[in-house]
């Protein structure tokens, strides 16, 4: 017998086109599965088994897990302060996607069941401080999450639990810390503070307005973790015995301020930075705590920001000169 068939939820996105890629480079059989039109995924590969299906439908999501021996659940509808601030509710509805692939995944009897959680699961009284302490796993409780979005994860988490404990699906959980690269949204309301930057600022180039704004005082801290990090960890922790949500994140915390001079320092350009206060803009400051993935596996995510950056940039650069280049 073969390997087993994988199937990917969230295939169109960034992060699942990415998890297909790695997939294939593997050899292994792929069933990529994304609500979007075919025409809008970010990564198609015409070697895979690509259907599209709205996995908040049971029946869809019976359908798609039929005959998967593991699962990586990404499908959410999701994007990055500007959007899950604005549209709690659409995140919580994920809850219909998380349990309808859970049970898809036991009625097929896959062996693997992988779930791509958030740090948006961290209590909220954890992150007032930009000078903020690495989020360790416990952190998590007593529960406080990001409103909405998080606390839809945050439960999740806990029905992949249940479902391992009452069901015996064997479940993996990674919470994801910002993670940015090629083939992710750049534009449209639903990019995240990174591709956000990198855009402004080719922006401001193409366009030689000197302006770039910056949502809430460029103070607040974060960590981002480049794709080629996230999709080496998501294998590993799928494959890992470990049972509990574990973080997956860089541990290189630099303030919005220090990622806007990363960019101007790529593009090769100065700009005036003006912070608009009442934009959406998050906790204080968030990092990840990396004792646990190195206990486990030992490896923590370890792409330098700069490096991740630029290749982020000229992707991004890419793609904006097609569509606004002249
Ligand atoms: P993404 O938005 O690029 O990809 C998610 C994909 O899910 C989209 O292509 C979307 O069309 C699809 N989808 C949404 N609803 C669906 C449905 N009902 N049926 C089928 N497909 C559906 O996001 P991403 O950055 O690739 O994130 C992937 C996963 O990782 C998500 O669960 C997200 O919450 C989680 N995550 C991401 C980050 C990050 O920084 N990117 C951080 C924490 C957690």
């Amino acid at each position: 017998m073969g390997d087993p068939l994988v199937v990917v939820a969230g295939a169109g996105g960034f992060i699942g086109g990415h998890l297909v890629a790695a997939l294939r480079a593997k050899g292994r059989q792929v069933r990529a599965v994304d609500i979007k039109p075919l025409g809008e995924w970010y990564q198609v590969f015409d070697d895979v088994e690509n259907v599209v299906a709205d996995l908040k439908l049971r029946e869809e999501s019976r359908r798609v897990c039929a005959g998967a021996g593991e699962v990586y659940q990404l499908a959410a509808d999701m994007g990055g302060m500007g959007f899950i601030e604005h549209h709690k509710a659409l995140c919580m509805l994920s809850v219909l996607t998380n349990t309808h692939m859970l049970m898809g995944a036991v009625d097929a009897g896959a062996s693997r069941f992988f779930y791509s959680s958030s740090a948006c699961v961290y209590a909220a009284d954890k992150q007032v401080s930009a000078d903020v302490a690495p989020l360790k796993e416990s952190d998590a409780y007593p529960a406080m999450a990001e409103d909405g979005y998080g606390w839809e994860k945050l439960f999740s988490e806990r029905m992949c639990r249940h479902f391992r404990e009452d069901f015996g699906l064997p479940t993996r959980m990674a919470r994801y810390h910002n993670v940015y690269g090629p083939h992710g949204t750049w534009e449209g309301g639903r990019e995240k503070a990174p591709a956000a930057i990198c855009r402004k600022v080719i922006h401001a180039k193409h366009t030689k307005d000197p302006t770039i704004e910056i949502w809430g005082d460029g103070n607040q801290t974060r960590s981002f973790m480049y794709i080629d990090d996230c999709i080496h960890g998501t294998q590993a922790i799928a494959k890992s015995d470990i049972l509990e949500p574990i973080n997956l994140g860089s541990s290189e915390l630099v303030t919005v301020n220090q990622l806007v001079s990363i960019v101007e320092e790529i593009a090769g350009i100065k700009l005036k930075r003006s912070y608009n206060l009442s934009a959406p803009k998050g906790v204080n400051g968030r990092n990840s705590d990396n004792t646990m993935i190195q206990r486990e596996l030992g490896w923590e995510p370890s792409i330098r920001l700069r490096d991740g950056m630029e290749r982020t940039y000229r992707w991004i650069h890419d793609e904006y000169m097609r569509k606004y280049g002249d």
